[in-house]
């Protein structure tokens, strides 16, 4: 067979390592950050570390969202630092604020008891806009028509590893619609109804189950009850179009007239999960392996030596999520009947 060269290391699937036909022209595609005007260091440091492992290769476009307007500190340091040039979009209030059906006192008494309950951002209102939008509008914006694929990243995230191959590239040949790194389990508190509310939908538009779907995944007893299990959306790189298909605007539209993006604080991180296990065949997922991801407080480092000497990587394997027994990626490739690919012996079989 052929050599196991360095980004066969990232790309690991049914049959271990595949070779990357660097062939197919390059797309629209783009790197997308929603971000304040407050997280600009922590912005500047993600971008430089980067550029570092990806993007001085590539040159992708990096776009910048926010909500209010980028200040012109923001958008002056952040163009010095970006290797395929920047653009900023102001989020229209539209697709940042309430929709007709939210009782909005209702949402106000709901975060109050999230308060009490001390969960994560749940006295936060500005953090369900953020999960509403992410969930079913940044894809509509005006100045996104264009764009096929998307990479999402966080300000304050880095990746340790080099990463190897153009993944954009890979997941156009390879017919991908969607991509992760890490998977772990949500707290059920922030979404107490969106499984019935899946089920429902699902039921009454099993038009838009896919044949040999990743549902596996995100149950462990035949669809009764939801195990948590979510691709961490912080790290995404997806088609546009697997959103804005019509299939995954209905059921967007479905949950939001549930209100659990108010009444609960329904996360983007299990409604992408959802929709994806539901409506894309398995072989369309891509578990992007071995980047040494970090967001705060998981990271991703290579478990073997090999693998990390060959990536460069600068992170503790004893840090590692990934393949933590914790972590939901070994269900992902248990479901899926994936070899495991903890080992360079794995690799190179
Ligand atoms: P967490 O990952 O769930 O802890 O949530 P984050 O605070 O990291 O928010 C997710 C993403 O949305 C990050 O890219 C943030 O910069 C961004 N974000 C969150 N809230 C706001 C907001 O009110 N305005 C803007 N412009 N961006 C936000
Ligand atoms: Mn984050």
């Amino acid at each position: 067979g052929p050599d196991t060269a360095q980004h066969d290391l990232q790309i690991i699937t049914t049959d271990g390592p595949r070779i990357y036909a660097d062939d197919h022209s390059k797309g629209n595609d783009i790197l997308l950050t929603l971000v304040r005007n407050s997280e600009l260091t922590d912005m500047i440091d993600t971008i430089e570390r980067f550029e570092k492992s990806f993007n001085s290769k590539y040159h992708y476009q990096w776009w910048f969202m926010n909500d209010e307007e980028f200040t012109d500190e923001f958008k002056e340091a952040v163009e010095l630092k970006v290797s395929g040039g920047a653009r900023f979009i102001r989020v229209p209030t539209e697709m940042w604020s309430y929709p007709p059906n939210i009782d909005q006192k209702k949402a106000a008494a709901s975060r109050e008891n999230y308060k009490k309950q001390k969960i994560n951002y749940g006295s936060s209102e500005s953090y369900r806009f953020m999960c509403r939008f992410n969930s079913g509008l940044f894809y509509k914006l005006p100045e996104l028509v264009d764009i096929e694929y998307y990479w999402r990243i966080e300000p304050s995230v880095h990746f340790d590893c080099e990463i190897t191959y153009d993944v954009f590239k890979y997941m156009r040949a390879n017919k991908k619609l969607y991509a992760f790194n890490m998977a772990l389990q949500e707290d059920i508190r922030t979404i107490p109804s969106l499984w019935n509310a899946t089920m429902n939908f699902f039921r009454q538009n099993s038009q838009y189950v896919a044949s040999k779907n990743n549902a596996k995944f995100i149950t462990d007893d035949d669809g009764s009850t939801y195990n948590l299990c979510h691709f961490w959306s912080n790290f995404e790189i997806a088609s546009l179009g697997f959103y804005r298909s019509q299939a995954y605007e209905d059921f967007f539209k479905f949950l939001d007239s549930e209100g659990g993006f108010f009444y609960e604080r329904w996360g983007d991180a299990p409604v992408h999960t959802l929709a994806a296990s539901y409506m894309i065949p398995a072989e369309s997922l891509h578990f992007v392996a071995n980047t040494g991801y970090m967001h705060s407080p998981n990271q991703d480092c290579p478990p073997d030596a090999e693998i990390r000497d060959v990536l460069h990587c600068e992170c503790s394997p004893k840090r590692d999520f990934t393949w933590h027994e914790w972590s939901c990626v070994n269900k992902f490739f248990e479901v899926n009947g994936y070899v495991k690919p903890n080992t360079m012996a794995n690799l190179k079989k």
